[in-house]
């Protein structure tokens, strides 16, 4: 490496770790008037996070065999929250990254964020969302818990056991364009989402017929 060269990669270095110190790894202080209304931590309780929000934006079960062999479990249980809602109270200390598509333990988003210690799953980090693990909460009472029952399930058909809860059940990512209603979901729903698809059809059609 040329004298050049490294001086720029010195240069870059801290570019490079700009992330650490922005949300969802930002540690919040008092003067970010951050509202304190859960606590968590992961099973060695080397990481602990608390959350500001009261309501997780949605709140869902992966079925996918990812989810199944990243969590050793038949299915995972996430709860959807912008980056601003969770503090680290070590920021990014104790914990570790796995990007499931590269297979690289390079903090590359999408990723999996693990306490670096005793490995339990934290959450996954997207590019604009985060998705918690709930089970790390720890609830005060009923109503906390019940804040983040699950509203669906997704991935459905790659499922290891039926889970009969008439909650909508997704073949694929919830509403997404190849995902599909199937199972016990709603009736009501079912035949809203076939309304709609009919609806953009006949748009497609007509629009087709003008040109
Ligand atoms: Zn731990
Ligand atoms: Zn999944």
């Amino acid at each position: 490496m040329s004298h050049m060269e490294e001086q720029k990669f010195k240069d870059s270095a801290p570019e490079k770790d700009h992330w650490k110190t922005k949300a969802p790894y930002k540690v919040h202080d008092k003067q970010d008037d951050f509202h304190v209304r859960y606590e968590a931590s992961c099973h060695c309780g080397k990481v602990k996070y608390q959350l500001s929000r009261e309501e997780p934006l949605d709140s869902k079960l992966c079925h996918c065999t990812t989810c199944q062999t990243q969590h050793a479990a038949p299915f995972q249980w996430a709860a959807i929250f912008h980056k601003d809602d969770i503090n680290f109270t070590h920021g990014h200390h104790d914990l570790e990254w796995y990007d499931p598509t590269s297979k690289s333990i390079a903090h590359q988003l999408p990723c999996k964020v693990r306490c670096s210690f005793c490995h339990s799953p934290i959450m996954d980090e997207g590019r604009n969302m985060i998705l918690l693990f709930p089970s790390l909460i720890h609830f005060k009472n009923d109503q906390e818990k019940a804040n983040f029952k699950p509203r669906l399930h997704m991935f459905y058909n790659q499922r290891v056991m039926d889970i009969p809860d008439g909650l909508p059940k997704w073949t694929g990512i919830n509403e997404g364009e190849d995902s599909h209603l199937i199972e016990d979901s709603p009736p009501e729903l079912v035949k809203e989402m076939e309304r709609k698809r009919v609806e953009a059809q006949n748009k497609k059609v007509e629009s087709g017929e003008n040109k």
